[in-house]
C-alpha cells in the first residue's frame, strides 16, 4: 500500500493507534483505554482524523475471538467474548465507515506472527510460528507468506498436553477446557498455583521447570503439525529470565532425537520490540493489494 495507513492495535485493556507507511515508519501513536466499543473506537477515529485527512488503508490487529470469514455478515466483529459490551462489537466496520478506505483485520497474535515473519525473528524462513504466553496463550502461523486460517483463526493456546509428573493436582484454569496449554501455562495459571508470577519465583522454584516443560510439549506438537522453520515465543511470561533456555533444553528432551534442528536457531524471542502491535497491524495491510 502506498500513502499513509492507519494502524490499530485493539487490546482488551488498551487500544494503541498509530499512523505509519509501508516503509515501517510510525509517524505518531497514542494510547486509549478500552472502555465501551462506542467510546473507544470513537476516540480512535477522532484521533486518526486529527492526524491526517485520508488513509490508503487501515490495519487492525485485535483481541478476539473475531469473525474472519469474508463471506460472513459478521466479518470483522468480535464474537464470543466474556468481555462486557464487546460481544458482536463491529470493529472493522466502524473504521471502514469512518474513513471509507479498505480495512483489514486479524487477531493481534496473527498480526504479530505476520510482522515477525516479514521483518523480525521469522525473516528468511518459509514458515514461522509465533506463540505469545501472557495473560492467555495464543498462536499464529505463517506458511509461505500466508497466515494459516481455517473456519476461523487458530486457537493454539487451547491444545491439550500431557501433565507434568509434579503438577498432577492443579486442574488448570481455562474456563472451557481446564488443563489446556493456556489453562496450565499462562500467567493466571502460574499465579493460581504458586501465588506469584514466574519472574517473581526464586530461580530454583519448580515452577520454572514445569512451565518450560509444558511449553516444550507445545513446541513438539507444533513441530509435529507444521515443522515451522522458526518458533517465536513472546509475551509477558516469556520475559522471565532463563525461561527461553529452559524451553529449548526441554524441547530437545521432548523431541528425543526425532525432530532435527538447532534449538537455539529454532526457538527464539520476537525482535520487533514495543511496536509489535502496530507493526503487526501494518503487516496485515500488506495483504491489501
Ligand atoms: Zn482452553
Amino acid at each position: 500500500m502506498s500513502g499513509k495507513v492507519a494502524l490499530v492495535e485493539a487490546g482488551g485493556t488498551k487500544f494503541v493507534v498509530g499512523v505509519g507507511d509501508s516503509t515501517r515508519r510510525i509517524y505518531a501513536r497514542t494510547r486509549i483505554d478500552t472502555t465501551t466499543p462506542e467510546e473507544t473506537i470513537g476516540r480512535a477515529v477522532a484521533w486518526l482524523s486529527q492526524q491526517d485527512e485520508g488513509y490508503s488503508a487501515i490495519g487492525v490487529a485485535s483481541f478476539g475471538p473475531l469473525d474472519l470469514n469474508p463471506e460472513s455478515p459478521a466479518w470483522g466483529r468480535i464474537t464470543r467474548t466474556p468481555k462486557p459490551h464487546w460481544q458482536n462489537a463491529d470493529i472493522a466496520g466502524s473504521f471502514a465507515r469512518a474513513f471509507g478506505c479498505p480495512v483489514t483485520i486479524d487477531t493481534d497474535v496473527n498480526g504479530a506472527a505476520l510482522g515477525e515473519w516479514l521483518w523480525g525473528a521469522g525473516r528468511g524462513t518459509a514458515s514461522a510460528l509465533y506463540l505469545t504466553v501472557g495473560t492467555g496463550v495464543g498462536g499464529g502461523a505463517v506458511v509461505e507468506g500466508r497466515l494459516v486460517q481455517g473456519l476461523s483463526h487458530p486457537e493454539m493456546g487451547h491444545i491439550r498436553l500431557p501433565r507434568h509428573p509434579c503438577d498432577r493436582d492443579f486442574p488448570g484454569n481455562c474456563p472451557f477446557h481446564g488443563d489446556c496449554l493456556e489453562g496450565l501455562a499462562a500467567g493466571p495459571a502460574i499465579k493460581a498455583r504458586w501465588g506469584a508470577s514466574l519472574s517473581e519465583l526464586p530461580v530454583d522454584h519448580e515452577g520454572h521447570e514445569i512451565i518450560a516443560w509444558y511449553l516444550a510439549q507445545a513446541v513438539q506438537t507444533f513441530q509435529a503439525i507444521l515443522e515451522p522453520g522458526r518458533i517465536i515465543l513472546g509475551g509477558g511470561v516469556m520475559a522471565t529470565p532463563g525461561l527461553l533456555d529452559r524451553v529449548r533444553l526441554e524441547a530437545v528432551r521432548a523431541a528425543a532425537g526425532y525432530f532435527v534442528g538447532d534449538p537455539a536457531a529454532l526457538i527464539v524471542s520476537p525482535t520487533l520490540g514495543e511496536d509489535t502491535g502496530l507493526l503487526g497491524a501494518l503487516a496485515l495491510t500488506q495483504r491489501l493489494k
